[in-house]
């Protein structure tokens, strides 16, 4: 599978909002074409981690950029092996729960937090493409160069059911923590969540991984060909 998608470095921009099958997909795309992978997400969600773990208030916004420039984050970007540290400390369960999964759309939207994270997701691409980036402005600002832009988006009640398999939590609840999530994203002033004019849109709702990076990697083979 792999050789069909050859030329050096390429970027792939996976954005969409929570539950879309991004992450999923990301991973198995990557895998399929020899890439690395980077989440995001899990950055932004280290950064609140380490929010919480100060003791400061997530809508505090002196507070937050504070904690932002201290932190040291390590992220990994084999699609093996997702793993993230803040300070040191692997964080993948903790920033997966509740409380990070509250407070996230508030850090993410301090302007501050995202230059400083954009920038160490430049430097990730430049120093690791060919790489599957997922998130909800890469094709819009972190890589608008992007050889591949995909804008993902499946019914709301597919995205909790996803979700809510993957943490456990009522289906309901989830739903609504969707909703919420994806208000804040989408009507923040700071790169909201969008889709980019040039992003192909795929709606996951009735199609498995396998069809969905079937799909991109011949999209991608042909671009990276052409
Ligand atoms: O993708 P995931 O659900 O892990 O992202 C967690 C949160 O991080 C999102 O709800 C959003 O607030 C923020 N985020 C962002 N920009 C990105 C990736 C994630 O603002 N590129």
């Amino acid at each position: 599978m792999a050789e069909q998608v050859r030329a050096g470095t390429f970027v792939v921009a996976v954005d969409g909002p929570s539950g879309s099958g991004k992450s999923t997909v990301s991973r198995h795309l990557a895998t399929a074409t020899g890439a690395r992978y980077l989440d995001t997400g899990a950055m932004y969600r280290a950064v609140t981690w380490a929010v919480l773990r100060a003791g400061v208030d997530p809508h505090d916004t002196d507070g937050v950029t504070k904690v932002a420039a201290d932190v040291i984050l390590t992220i990994g970007t084999d699609p093996a092996t997702p793993h993230v540290r803040a300070d040191g400390v692997a964080v993948d369960a903790e920033i997966r729960g509740s409380e990070v999964t509250s407070a996230v759309s508030a850090v993410a939207a301090v302007p501050a937090v995202r230059e400083l994270l954009v920038a160490e997701q430049r430097a990730l691409i430049a120093a690791h493409a060919p790489i599957v980036v997922e998130g909800r402005d890469i094709g819009s600002v972190v890589a608008p160069d992007a050889d591949l832009k995909v804008y993902l988006t499946a019914s709301a009640e597919t995205r909790a059911r996803r979700r809510s398999a993957e943490t456990a939590a009522d289906v309901a609840a989830t739903a609504e923590d969707l909703a919420r999530r994806d208000r804040l994203d989408s009507t923040r002033t700071a790169d909201p969540l969008q889709q980019s004019a040039d992003a192909v849109e795929l709606d996951t709702t009735a199609l498995g991984i396998d069809e969905v990076v079937n799909r991109l990697r011949d999209l991608l083979s042909a671009r990276v060909a052409g």
